[in-house]
């Protein structure tokens, strides 16, 4: 049985005090037993996040990303070493956002997991194609060769830690959610190339989440599918009874 595991990207809301209601209003709630919750705030937010999560189960903390130095003069960047002081044990990495407008490709991504790594950080990786690379057939190809330039560079001991996030850029805050059969269909695929990668043991306990416009009232379909392990949340991860409630949806 893999771990369920429900994540939210807060991506770039919240002021620190809205941002401390949430996670508040978060942990007020009953958590479903068997789900793993990952909150993702921005940067300023971990540490106190990290305080108000102290002590509980079941709820872990990531960053939105990380940059690719240990230190160093690089102004505006943080480190994986500072995402892990703060309490953080996460990091997303290779976010449809952060390739789009920050020009990030796949050998940066790359280059961000091994920092990350080196630092005892684990990863969200985030893979996904784009709506014209669906609509001429090559979601497929895109994916297969977003995962072997990242993750499968790695060897399978770096890579358990590693949680995929497959968030098709078409279905990203746009409310057009992929449906489940072709959340279902592309998640089968990611398997089946990280077992050629890796081995089929690897491949069948790494957990694969769906990303794009997930919500209650499309969390319960989405989550009955064989692959589909559970959810990276954006926008309904900013109230909490939505993102309980989506927790809730296995
Ligand atoms: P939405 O849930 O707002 O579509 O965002 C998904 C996402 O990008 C999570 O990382």
């Amino acid at each position: 049985m893999r771990k369920k595991i429900v994540a939210g990207n807060w991506k770039m809301n919240t002021t620190l005090e809205e941002g401390r209601r949430l996670i508040e209003a978060i942990v007020d709630q009953e958590k479903p037993e068997d789900v793993t919750l990952i909150v993702a705030p921005p940067y300023t937010h971990l540490s106190m996040v990290n305080n108000v999560i102290d002590g509980q189960e079941g709820i872990l903390l990531s960053s939105q990303d990380c940059y690719l130095k240990e230190s160093g003069a690089y102004t505006g960047a943080v480190a994986p070493a500072m995402i892990r002081s703060t309490g953080a044990t996460y990091t997303i990495l290779g976010h449809s956002e952060r390739r789009s407008y920050f020009q990030e490709d796949n050998a940066t991504v790359f280059q961000k997991m091994r920092a990350a790594f080196s630092e005892g950080l684990k990863v969200i990786l985030c893979i996904g194609e784009k709506l014209d690379q669906r609509e001429v057939g090559d979601h497929f190809k895109v994916v297969q060769n977003q995962l072997e330039e990242t993750i499968c560079k790695f060897s399978a001991k770096e890579g358990k830690d590693v949680i995929l996030a497959y968030e098709p850029v078409w279905a990203i805050g746009t409310g057009k959610t992929a449906t489940a059969d072709q959340a279902n269909e592309m998640h089968g695929f990611i398997r089946e190339v990280i077992a050629q990668n890796f081995d089929n043991q690897f491949a069948e306990q790494i957990p694969v989440l769906y990303g794009g416009s997930c919500k209650p009232g499309n969390a319960k379909e989405l989550f009955s599918q064989s692959n589909v392990d559970g959810g990276l949340i954006g926008g309904a991860s900013l109230k909490a009874e939505d993102f309980l409630a989506i927790a809730g949806s296995f």
